[in-house]
């Protein structure tokens, strides 16, 4: 069995700023990652341009040159990718950690590939593997997607975006520039306030000249194969459909950080119980790092002002060291 002072669940952003940061200080470190460098982000919409500007994405200062102030999702794989092979990180892709269990001082973590142990850990899983449920029925029909790729498939399609934050109002706004019959579907009674400053008066722009439906203080009820029901104050409306986004958030894997032994707040945020100024959970050698540390406040935490992590958690992890 391959023994490590840490091992990094989780090859997101944070995830490689935590294995730069262990190889730079001398540790034997391995980071375990699902699926490719930067899962999340690989999957994020295709033309998705980052809030941040490229600076606030640096791990590590090394640069992050974009071409725009703002870079765009590709940029940023070109970017996090070349961090991963230039320094040569001890990463193993497509691998899925399954359980983590501690005995005595040192944690055993069993993947689909292969059992390790170490003598500390660090999770950086993020939230982005699973969606907030709409819990109605139809949601399981394959016309529905918790996830936007590219607009060109929705083009000709009448489309209904379910949320209101930033990746809906951006798929929204995409797809009804490729062609397609938007509906925009707000449980709350406004846009969110949240929404990038430079987009959200594109589409309070676009709806208030009808080239967007919006339905506000609405709820979907049903969806069906060819037609959804929605519940406004006005009361029940059928509309013609084609596809569904449900964009609605994500939530990090509470049932997995639980099974660790992690504390989770008893109220709706259920955050995870960890010394900020360490990074160490309530399991001593066990650190959380990157999103994961907002529970469902997943807007709490980002890679602007989660990068930090790594240097806080491998100077804890250092000092611990004889
Ligand atoms: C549309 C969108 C736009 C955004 N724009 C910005 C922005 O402009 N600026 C900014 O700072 N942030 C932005 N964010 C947020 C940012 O992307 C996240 O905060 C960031 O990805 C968090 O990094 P992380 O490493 O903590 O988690 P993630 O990037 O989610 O990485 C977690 C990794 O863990 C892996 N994983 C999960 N479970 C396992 C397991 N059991 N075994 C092995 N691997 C596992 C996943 O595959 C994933 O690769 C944006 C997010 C979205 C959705």
């Amino acid at each position: 069995m391959k023994s490590f002072d840490l091992v990094i669940v989780g090859g997101g952003p944070i995830g490689i700023a935590c294995g730069l940061e262990a190889k730079k200080k001398g540790l034997n470190y391995l980071i375990i990652e699902k699926g490719p460098i930067v899962n999340s982000l690989f999957n994020y919409p295709s033309n998705m341009q980052f809030f941040s500007s490229s600076e606030k994405l640096e791990i590590d200062d090394i640069p992050f040159i974009s071409k725009e102030a703002k870079p765009k999702r590709d940029e940023a794989l070109e970017y996090y990718r070349r961090i991963v092979t230039s320094n040569k990180l001890n990463i193993h892709l497509f691998e899925k950690v399954e359980s983590v269990n501690k005995s005595g001082d040192l944690f055993t973590i069993v993947s689909d590939k292969e059992t390790y142990t170490a003598s500390n850990i660090v999770l950086a899983t993020g939230f982005y593997d699973l969606p907030n449920h709409l819990n109605v029925t139809g949601e399981d029909l394959p016309k529905v997607s918790h996830y936007y790729g590219n607009p060109h498939f929705y083009a000709s399609q009448k489309l209904a975006v379910i949320g209101a934050s930033n990746s809906a109002i951006d798929a929204a706004l995409e797809c009804y520039r490729k062609g397609s019959d938007v509906s925009l579907i707000i449980r709350g009674p406004e846009v969110g306030k949240r929404v990038k400053y430079w987009v959200r008066p594109d589409i309070i722009n676009r709806i208030e000249e009808g080239s967007i439906k919006a339905y506000y203080n609405s709820i979907v009820k049903e969806i069906k194969e060819d037609k959804i029901i929605i519940v406004s104050p006005e009361g029940e409306t059928t509309l013609e459909n084609d596809f569904v986004l449900a964009l609605t958030g994500y939530r990090p894997n509470f049932d997995f950080l639980e099974k660790l032994g992690i504390e989770l707040s008893e109220d709706e945020k259920r955050l995870p119980n960890y010394n900020p100024d360490t990074m160490e959970s309530n399991v001593t050698g066990l650190y959380l790092a990157g999103v994961i540390c907002g529970g469902m406040e997943t807007h709490k935490w980002f890679i602007e002002n989660s990068r930090i992590h790594a240097k806080i958690i491998v100077k804890h992890i250092q000092s611990k060291q004889p």
